[in-house]
């Protein structure tokens, strides 16, 4: 990883520190794996870029991160490209100079995070973001017809006449006995 890319606690100058990013694919690979975050296809790995500031022992870091990854519609099962835009606010406390009531934000009164190592990684984050933001059940179309589920076809590309057929009279009999098992 660029060393740029990281920035310990300690030397986050006053006036704030700065930096923009523009990951390949391989290295937003690298990142999630070293972190056992779930793999994803990255077609642009993440780019943009933040500023971090430091009062007393509290991090702040924001920026904003783009990217654009390969995801599995859950309805119809085929990839489709997905650009993510994200903006972020992080804050993140650590121990450096923490004198009893000197933090502004303290930890049980905000979500806020411990910062491992008492660095700033940068490329870190904006993995991760690009991760947060991803939707747990891709669809690629939010009209998406999906795949039949009783011929498996793919209903966004062919009709299917399924559910104008009459349901099969053996399947009618099971469905009217599971009930009565089940009670
Ligand atoms: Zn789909
Ligand atoms: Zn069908």
């Amino acid at each position: 990883m660029a060393p740029e890319l990281v920035i310990a606690v300690d030397r986050i100058p006053s006036e704030g520190w700065s930096a923009s990013f523009d990951l390949r694919s391989e290295q937003a690979d690298a990142i999630a794996r070293d972190r056992g975050w779930p793999r994803v296809d990255w077609v642009s790995g993440p780019e943009g870029n933040t500023r971090v500031l430091r009062s007393g022992g509290d991090v702040f870091v924001t920026g904003e991160v783009r990217a654009v990854v390969r995801c599995t519609c859950v309805r119809c099962l085929e990839g489709h490209e997905r650009a993510v835009t994200e903006a972020f606010h992080l804050t993140y406390v650590t121990d450096i100079d923490a004198t009893p009531g000197e933090h502004e934000l303290r930890p049980e009164d905000m979500e806020v995070e411990a910062l491992p190592g008492d660095t700033v990684d940068v490329a870190g984050i904006a993995v991760e973001q690009v991760l947060l933001a991803l939707p747990d059940h891709p669809v690629c179309h939010p009209d998406c017809r999906g795949l039949c589920p009783v011929c498996g076809t793919d209903r966004n590309r062919a009709p299917c006449d399924c559910r104008a057929q009459t349901p099969d009279p053996r399947l009618a009999a099971l469905a009217r006995w599971m009930p009565s098992r089940a009670s």
